[in-house]
């Protein structure tokens, strides 16, 4: 590849997805990914790169699966594309709805397909709504949510998420989504006891709830852990707490499984591991491993059955819905998961693993806490050891400048304010998992007289 064409071309005429134009300029242009193979990405300039973040979350099988491949080339040849919308189907999505649904298990029996992680909680928003309206409640339409939590670019998505810079954009959120507080200990339960801490973040859902009206409530969603808002892990008991509040005043409980599905947590879905029910799961990402886009919703049967018996309408579709090539890949996907054990690996082996290596990054002045489940895990950066002080308090974010360093010393990770995220393919060794943890150590000490300066 002639990559300075390309950074060109880049400037001229390319808005990457998070568009920052500027630090684009700066940059010279976006860095170049050219190829990948298992858990390491290649730029165009010659640097081997550990992929502490399996693309965007995403692919957990790791890069390089001819398997994938020759299943979306067999699948092209024999039918490329077909609609769902004409009462049609074609193998895949009927194939690969029954092994989600079976991998689901419980309640959730069916399965709505769309593209991306955004529509997913679009076809969510609807399809609660809709769902209240033909069990005769149509006011109840409010989503409670979370601050910091991340659903999607969309209009939707951005409204049930929780960001408020992304808020900012766009006017939103759009009428109708309350938020409160995430259980974030780190930040809002800093040195309180555990179960304190949980009973203040659920009791903040509560009293939401009830100064709304349960009557009024549509349902509550969340991310099992909150991936794009720092990686989140609640405390232990707040999942069961929050289903126990949805039951007690009938509220549809949603999980976006977006990052948590597909044995992210060590369970094919992140509400596994917490033994709760939802009535609705979003799930993308890792269902295809982010070699195709494809995205699906989980729905609980009681639902479905509210369909059935009131005409059976819900006027909701994409022309991808379905798509078989799609399709196709996430069946491949899923049975390759299953040949290697993925799910059981990550909970009982490398999972573990990881949390034992994070830890050995505590002796480092700048680290305030590690924290991970499963293959998904961040390190807080903090001013003063001991404390929940930031850099961000003061002289700005420290987690881009630990970032930077990190890229340049062979790993990607990303940055959420003051601390540094990861999520590596699901396939990642022991070795490759003390490679990752080497550098986020030899980063963090380069980045400390930086930080301090
Ligand atoms: N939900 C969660 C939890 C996500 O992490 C993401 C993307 O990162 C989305 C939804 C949106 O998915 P997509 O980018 O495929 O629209």
């Amino acid at each position: 590849h002639d990559i300075a064409e390309l950074k060109r071309l880049d400037l001229a005429h390319h808005l990457p997805a998070q568009t920052d134009y500027k630090l684009q300029q700066t940059l010279g242009g976006s860095r170049i990914i050219t190829r990948a193979d298992g858990v390491y990405i290649h730029d165009g300039e010659g640097h081997q790169i550990l992929d502490g973040m399996a693309g965007l979350w995403c692919v957990n099988v790791g890069y390089g699966r001819q398997e994938l491949a020759q299943a979306a080339y067999d699948q092209m040849l024999e039918l490329p594309y077909y609609n769902t919308f004409f009462k049609t189907a074609s193998p895949p999505p009927i194939r690969l709805a029954a092994k989600i649904a079976e991998k689901m298990g419980g309640h959730l029996t069916h399965v709505f397909f769309n593209s991306s992680g955004s529509e997913a909680n679009d076809t969510v928003f609807r399809l609660a709504r809709h769902y209240w309206k033909l069990k005769g409640q149509p006011q109840r339409t409010v989503f409670i949510s979370r601050w910091n939590a991340y659903h999607g670019s969309t209009v939707a998505g951005v409204s049930l998420g929780g960001m408020k810079y992304m808020h900012e954009q766009g006017d939103l959120p759009i009428p109708g989504v309350e938020h409160v507080m995430q259980p974030y200990s780190f930040n809002e339960g800093f040195g309180e006891d555990p179960a304190a801490f949980c009973a203040r973040a659920v009791k903040a859902i509560e009293d939401r709830i009830v100064a709304v009206g349960p009557e009024n409530v549509a349902a509550f969603i969340g991310e099992p852990v909150q991936g794009a808002g720092g990686v989140i892990i609640p405390p232990d008991g707040y999942w069961p707490a929050v289903e126990a509040l949805c039951r007690k005043y009938g509220i549809l409980l949603v999980c976006d499984e977006v990052i948590c599905g597909y044995g992210r947590l060590g369970q094919w879905f992140g509400h596994q591991h917490y033994g709760i029910k939802p009535d609705m799961i979003a799930m993308a990402k890792g269902l295809s491993s982010g070699y195709l886009p494809i995205s699906a919703v989980g729905v609980a049967d009681f639902i479905v059955d509210e369909l059935k018996d009131k005409g059976g309408d819900f006027v909701h579709g994409f022309t991808y819905s379905g798509h078989p090539t799609c399709c196709a890949v996430a069946l491949k996907n899923i049975e390759i998961m299953e040949r290697e054990g993925l799910v059981e690996r990550t909970r009982q082996d490398t999972g573990p693993y990881l949390a034992k290596a994070l830890a050995t990054l505590n002796d480092l002045p700048l680290v305030g806490e590690t924290r991970s489940l499963g293959l998904i895990g961040a390190v807080e950066i903090v001013r003063e050891k001991g404390t929940n002080l930031r850099f961000l308090d003061k002289e700005g974010e420290a987690g881009p400048v630990v970032r930077d360093i990190c890229i340049r010393n062979g790993l990607m990770v990303r940055a959420i304010r003051d601390s540094l995220v990861c999520c590596p393919p699901l396939i990642i060794t022991h070795a490759e998992i003390d490679a990752l943890v080497a550098i986020l150590r030899k980063s963090l000490i380069e980045a400390e007289p930086v930080l301090r300066a």
